[in-house]
């Protein structure tokens, strides 16, 4: 396979809080063969490609490890209601565009995407790497049951609901039943499990207070995934739902921002994940749907506070967007990493948004749909890289404008754009 080699570029290798000094970087394949200092005498060799770098920074793809590829930009009404062939149809032009914003892989955290990962892995449609959840797995009345009053109660003779047949949700109640519905998500290809352990702010019938699944539920997931080599993720906001998420053997712990200093000791002492999110009640908030707008601003208040105690301890955080039904949203991906500089440096912002979420991707083992090294510019790393106009350690804010600013995108060895 021919090489591609980035002349004169300032690499980022996605940790460190400098940029490297002149280099030039050869890709081979799919993989990154070597970084070496900037040789302006060198010539592209043997028939290679090059892409002159003029200085500008080469960084890895980023990652979001919060991502909802099959629900980025509809609306709630859409999501519950339209052809299911539409709304992944809408899913493949939104993963594209997630790709053209530089980030080349997602962690999925619920919905119908085993067929759009599949499409994209194919070179069917550009898109990032997926790392698929498969359905929302929730109990009755949970975050993820988005069944409307009067589907209920289930009939025994009718089977499944809409969103279960689709693929979105699936309903389950029982340690059995939840062993059941984790064991069909990872025969479909999950590379992780997504359950709902509390309260949600889109779903119209649980209040955010209260905690979802018993300890012995999650566990029956648990034990599903870890028999599989692969770990369960939950949606959760409080500190009982955490801490019983926690007791089960969950290994990431999604958003959290009504935490309390005790809970955040305790996922740092069972060295779980803790994937947060820069929720703010803000020009950038996601839309809520009516009735919901109560528990969001009640959620957005924990922000802060988290974020302070997720630096104060020592927890493995990750950064993830949990974008959804907003393509205008969608578009500012950038920006809600640039936004992580209320908490963050430039630096650790991208660090923790290409080689920590990368680490924190590692947590599927066997199921890592993508082995190798993903986040971060080395030798033998799979070739996910960015070349950005600027400096983004000086200017995170660069990210926010990808169309202008990123000069080239390349995904797996692959040139998916190029204006250098
Ligand atoms: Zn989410």
């Amino acid at each position: 396979m021919a090489t591609v080699t980035f002349r004169n570029v300032r690499v980022f290798p996605g940790h460190g809080s400098a940029l490297l000094p002149a280099s030039d970087v050869t890709v081979d394949g799919t993989t990154i063969s070597s970084i070496a200092d900037h040789d302006p005498a060198a010539a592209p060799g043997d028939g290679g490609a090059s892409i002159d770098g003029r200085g500008r920074t080469l960084m890895p793809g980023l990652i979001d490890a919060h991502w909802h590829a099959a629900f980025t930009s509809i609306s709630p009404l859409v999501a519950l209601l339209a052809d299911p062939y539409y709304i992944i149809l809408v899913a493949g032009q939104q993963a594209t565009a997630t790709l053209m914003r530089g980030f080349t892989t997602v962690r999925d955290c619920g919905g119908p995407t085993f067929g759009l990962k599949k499409a994209i892995d194919e070179g069917v449609l550009p898109g990032p790497r997926i790392y698929p959840a498969g359905a929302m797995i929730t109990q009755t009345s949970g975050h993820g049951d988005f069944r409307f009053p009067n589907d209920l109660p289930r009939d025994p003779c009718c089977g499944l609901a809409h969103i279960e047949k689709v693929g979105a949700a699936a309903i389950a109640d029982g340690a059995d039943n939840v062993l059941r519905v984790c064991r069909e998500q990872l025969m479909l290809g999950a590379s992780h499990l997504k359950l709902m352990a509390g309260g949600g702010v889109s779903s119209p019938a649980d209040p955010l207070d209260v905690t979802q699944y018993t300890e012995r539920e999650l566990r029956s997931g648990v034990e599903a995934a870890e028999n599989w080599g692969t770990y369960v993720m939950v949606h959760a906001y409080t500190p009982r739902s955490i801490q019983q998420a926690l007791r089960a053997g969950v290994r990431s712990i999604e958003h959290g921002h009504l935490v309390d200093q005790e809970t955040v000791e305790m996922i740092a002492e069972a060295g779980a994940w803790w994937c947060l999110q820069p929720f703010l009640d803000d020009e950038d908030a996601a839309p809520v749907p009516p009735g919901s707008e109560g528990k969001f601003r009640e959620m957005v208040t924990g922000t802060e506070n988290a974020y302070r105690l997720a630096r104060e301890n020592d927890v493995k955080v990750a950064w993830g967007t949990d974008v959804l039904f907003s393509g205008d949203l969608a578009a500012k991906q950038g920006k809600l990493l640039a936004k992580m500089t209320r908490w963050y440096s430039p630096a650790e912002a991208l660090s923790l948004a290409t080689s920590v979420n990368a680490e924190l991707l590692q947590l599927s083992g066997p199921r890592n749909p993508y082995p190798g090294v993903l986040g971060r510019v080395e030798e033998g790393a799979i070739a996910d890289l960015l070349l950005v106009d600027g400096d983004p350690l000086a200017d995170i804010g660069l990210l926010a404008d990808p169309a202008a600013n990123l000069k080239v995108i390349m995904k797996g060895g692959t040139v998916v754009k190029d204006e250098s």
